[in-house]
């Protein structure tokens, strides 16, 4: 291994910070490379069971180095009370780096996007109000603020100070010239403040500072000195700012060329890429979601997975595997294989469908591939294989010749269907609960 990208290949929470947490036994250097605490990964190992927003899932091993990236976009009160997590946990994170390059979440982003969420009224995107949105859109428009300004304190308080009095004019116009009573109107005053947020973020940076680096620099050093490095992607393929479900898509680019820009390394110095999706389908927040089982079947998927998103509880919506919006994705990011999460929440299902393609109740037309059209994706209808379940544990099996045969043909058949290896396949969330199938 010497650099390898590990991407999701549907809507995110695939169980990327399982699969990052069980590859970087052998990675000297792991970097999320895009992102913000909007989302999180679940990390269950011998230490623990571990809520990572931020922080890279690789800083359970002492021996590996974890960047934040400069696509990444940083809330710096979030991440230091995540560090002090680790840290009650026995992790003093000597083994964290945060790249100067990346952007900072400020609480005013994290108060416009309350409100532009609720501007749009029955059209929610449903975002999880954690500023990212708005974090990157300073972002693109210049005028976002760093982590290497925080670590100047003047400098920060200057730009803290042009950024609140454009905020506060953006904030009149929502509410009129004279501004009226308003439920938000506690939080709009507490996101404006300019002492209390220069005090806030100055004091998380100075808890931050020995963290902070110059990231390509590491980064270029690794890679001249040959070193293993992970690629930790946030989100998935269905959710990329140009190629997902527009507009209920990120912010950023989880697909492989976004790692390349967010961590600060070469496109063609990544050499392999590995596509994480679940043996189902799941998502959180709007947008179209053909499988969606919005009954009892869809309950008991979300039970058995235990499917509430890691950052925010929200129940994630439910369905069968998608095979048209995998192969979309691994067309996308040209994956070398495909690690299977979550094959054993299926364990207890009588049969089991497969979406193999859509089609439009409007015109009886059959898609195999994402239409570009959100209205029309929103309507399209998944058309089925069936198979039949297995109904045996499969939390036990470390070979894939363990596996039950029916559990063994779903696998294959999403193989089938992928047109690429499914190299990993997981069946628990404990790291030793992964069937290893080939070179992958
Ligand atoms: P990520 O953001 O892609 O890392 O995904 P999340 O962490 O949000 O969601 C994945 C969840 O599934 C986590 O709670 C994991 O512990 C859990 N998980 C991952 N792989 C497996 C698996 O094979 N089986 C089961 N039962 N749970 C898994």
């Amino acid at each position: 291994m010497s650099v390898i990208a590990v991407v999701g290949a549907q809507w995110g929470d695939e169980g990327k910070g399982r699969v990052v947490d069980y590859l970087a036994t052998d990675a000297d250097l792991v970097i999320r490379y895009g992102g913000g605490n909007n989302a999180g990964h679940t990390v269950v190992n011998p230490h623990g069971h571990f809520k990572l927003h931020l922080i890279p899932s690789g800083i359970f091993y002492p021996a590996t180095r974890n960047l934040l990236g400069g696509g990444v976009v940083i809330n710096p009160p979030a991440l230091v009370r995540e560090l002090d997590g680790l840290a009650a946990a026995g992790f003093d994170c000597a083994n964290f780096f945060i790249s100067e390059r990346a952007h900072l979440v400020m609480p005013y982003h994290v108060m416009l996007d309350q409100l532009e969420e609720r501007e749009r009224r029955t059209a929610k995107l449903g975002t999880t109000s954690r500023g990212i949105g708005p974090a990157y859109v300073d972002k693109v428009a210049r005028r976002g603020i760093r982590v290497v300004d925080l670590m100047e304190p003047d400098d920060f308080r200057a730009q803290l100070h042009v950024a609140l009095a454009r905020i506060r004019r953006v904030v009149t116009g929502y509410f009129g010239a004279g501004g009226d009573d308003d439920e938000l109107r506690p939080a709009i005053e507490e996101a404006t403040d300019e002492d209390r947020i220069a005090t806030e973020y100055l004091t998380a940076a100075d808890r931050l500072r020995p963290h902070v680096v110059d990231g390509q620099a590491l980064v270029d050093a690794a890679l001249v000195d040959g070193q293993r490095i992970l690629l930790e992607g946030q989100l998935g393929t269905m959710r990329d700012i140009d190629w997902g479900t527009y507009p209920y898509v990120t912010s950023s680019s989880p697909i492989p060329g976004g790692a390349s820009i967010g961590a600060g390394l070469p496109a063609v110095a990544i050499d392999k890429v590995i596509g994480v999706a679940k043996a189902y389908t799941t998502a959180v927040g709007a947008g179209p979601l053909p499988t969606e089982m919005l009954d009892a079947e869809g309950e008991a998927l979300r039970e058995r997975g235990i499917e509430y998103g890691t950052s925010t509880g929200r129940p994630r919506r439910c369905g069968w595997y998608d095979a048209v919006a995998v192969r979309f994705s691994v067309r996308l990011a040209g994956y070398s294989s495909i690690a299977l999460t979550k094959l054993d929440v299926l364990d207890g299902s009588e049969r089991i469908r497969i979406c193999v393609a859509y089609r439009d109740p409007q015109t009886g037309a059959q898609w195999t591939t994402v239409p570009a059209s959100t209205s029309v994706y929103q309507r399209l209808e998944p058309v089925y294989q069936e198979l039949p379940g297995w109904q045996t544990d499969t939390t036990g099996c470390r070979e894939f010749t363990q596996l039950p045969a029916a559990a063994q043909a779903y696998v294959e058949r999403l193989e089938a269907l992928a047109e690429v290896p499914i190299g990993l396949v997981s069946v628990g969330p404990e790291r030793d609960q992964m069937i290893v199938r080939g070179p992958g």
